[in-house]
């Protein structure tokens, strides 16, 4: 998500966005005083001063050190002045610059639990061009009542509370949120709200999530909503309510609108099981910024804007934002290296809705599209340790998801997509047991009981196309041949006599034919295809 992103949903609309604007990032190498220290759970308490645009409070972050350490290093942008630190209730000496609250511990802090306490406020960064680059988002709605959101994706948790700001690891028991606003505004959260405390002019909003969370998924939002509900049957039978807070302006659109998100919501439970947060909620958020996938409380921001699918309304934006409470919510790659795990199978999964509601040829016709926008300058997979900065860029989208389509060709739809759901429904992949691409690829190789691994290397680690060589013997015979794939494939294969699916290989394959074989009509594969 994104930060961005999102988007692209309506890739397969044919249109893509714009590139991100902004240069704060997370990820990249642990450092080492982090990697001793696993987050169990965040507390955020914050006032929001809404004339001011500043926030100030104090976020509690529970920790289990691995190890005895004389040093916590928590991340936080110097956006804010931090007034006391306290580590298991004493104060302690610290240093804030470089976007790091440095504790000095008067003495050393045993292995195990830990409570680091934060007392901090200021003006946080503001967003120039949300989603497409992060910060906190200040505007009024047509009414005239605040309006506020953030979008952290990029900058990550430091954008507004101290953190851990890496991937890799998620606060294990939740977040609570406790957020003050102007009594006129409602906020809306993560999780399931708890209470709301109103004093004078203020009121106090408490959010709870017990469930694991990404860094920017930690956020709220804060408006002039209503709240529109209505309740959820999940492909297991869990009743689940589905919370709009929409702009009370827009109220009146709110029912059909969880039309459709039901519809997303139920196609997508047919792919992937049953929706994630079970326990919880289905929450959607009316923002100014198009959108981002916030775990229970999606932004939404495409202004009710919808095409058609099946001949019925589609929220493609939704849609895809939606996804990804299975693609980077449910299942996290534990380094921005393998980001298209998030982007590319949600991508994916915004095509599987075509062939659900429009058939086969629509979803083929969809990549055959598709595939004509790759940028293909720089691998999908460009190393280890990658922050998240350097590990976007548009292919992770597209060729991600084509690469799932390819996927999906090379195993048979029988295999392929009983597959899909077992990885997103098995535990060791999903919620505290985050993932890499090795990951999928062992998981595929096993399932599809042979080595995928050149397949991997060919789409996600290199920018080259399958080479398909063919190569006329004689009047009407030809020989076909993989050039730079060392494990035969299916392929289909035109001929005077039909098309028929055939294993090619690196050695070739004969065929007769009277008129120049087609390969791969339909466009399964990222090829090139040499004649001689
Ligand atoms: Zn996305």
């Amino acid at each position: 998500m994104r930060k961005t992103i999102i988007l692209i949903a309506l890739l397969f609309a044919g249109q893509l966005y714009a590139q991100k604007l902004h240069t704060l990032t997370n990820g990249g190498k642990l450092k080492p005083e982090q990697a001793i220290m696993d987050v169990r759970h965040y507390t955020i308490a914050l006032n929001v001063d809404i004339a001011n645009k500043s926030i100030d409070g104090y976020t509690t972050v529970d920790v289990i050190m691995a190890q005895p350490t004389h040093v916590i290093l928590l991340d936080l942008l110097d956006s804010f002045k931090v007034s006391k630190v306290l580590v298991n209730n004493k104060p302690q000496n610290f240093d804030y610059k470089n976007d790091m609250i440095k504790i000095n511990l008067d003495n050393e802090l045993p292995a195990g639990k830990a409570s680091v306490k934060v007392f901090y406020g200021g003006k946080p960064h503001v967003a120039r061009n949300p989603p497409w680059d992060d910060g906190f988002i200040w505007t009024t709605d047509s009414t005239g009542h605040p309006w506020m959101a953030i979008t952290a994706e990029a900058a990550g948790g430091k954008l507004y509370f101290p953190c851990k700001d890496h991937p890799s690891d998620e606060p294990n028991e939740g977040v609570d949120m406790i957020i003050t606003v102007p009594k006129e505004l409602v906020v809306a959260g993560p999780g399931l709200l708890q209470s709301v405390t109103k004093h004078g002019k203020t009121a106090t909003f408490h959010w709870k999530t017990n469930y694991t969370i990404n860094n920017y998924s930690i956020i709220f939002d804060a408006g002039d909503y209503a709240v529109v509900t209505r309740n959820y049957t999940t492909v297991d039978g869990h009743v689940v309510p589905m919370q709009f807070y929409v702009l009370k302006e827009h109220e009146a659109k709110a029912a059909h609108h969880l039309e459709i998100l039901e519809k997303t919501v139920h196609e997508q439970e047919k792919y992937f099981g049953e929706y994630p947060w079970a326990k919880e909620k289905i929450g959607i958020v009316e923002t100014s910024h198009l959108g981002m996938e916030h775990e229970t409380m999606n932004a939404y921001g495409n202004k009710f804007r919808y095409t058609k699918v099946g001949g019925e309304d589609y929220d493609g934006l939704m849609h895809h934002e939606f996804g990804h409470e299975w693609w980077g919510n449910k299942v996290t790659a534990k380094d921005w290296a393998d980001y298209w795990i998030h982007e590319g199978i949600c991508t994916y999964g915004d095509a599987l809705y075509t062939r659900e509601f429009e058939g086969e040829e629509a979803y083929i016709k969809s990549f055959q599209r598709s595939a004509l926008s790759f940028e293909n300058k720089i691998p999908i997979v460009i190393g280890k340790d990658i922050d998240e900065e350097t590990a976007y860029n548009n292919d992770i989208y597209g060729k991600g998801a084509f690469f799932m389509h390819t996927i999906c060709y090379v195993m048979g739809e029988d295999a392929f997509f009983p597959a899909l759901k077992k990885f997103v429904t098995s535990p060791k992949y999903t919620y505290d047991n985050l993932v890499t691409t090795d990951d999928v690829e062992q998981f595929f190789s096993q399932e599809s009981g042979r080595d995928l691994k050149p397949l991997f290397d060919l789409y996600l680690r290199s920018v080259n196309k399958l080479e398909v060589h063919v190569k006329q013997q004689r009047n009407s015979r030809y020989l076909i041949q993989l050039q730079n794939m060392s494990i035969p494939l299916p392929m289909d294969i035109t001929t005077d006599a039909g098309t028929k699916r055939m294993i090619v290989d690196s050695k070739g394959l004969v065929v007769d034919s009277k008129t120049m074989p087609v390969i791969d009509a339909n466009t399964f594969y990222l090829k090139k295809v040499i004649m001689e």
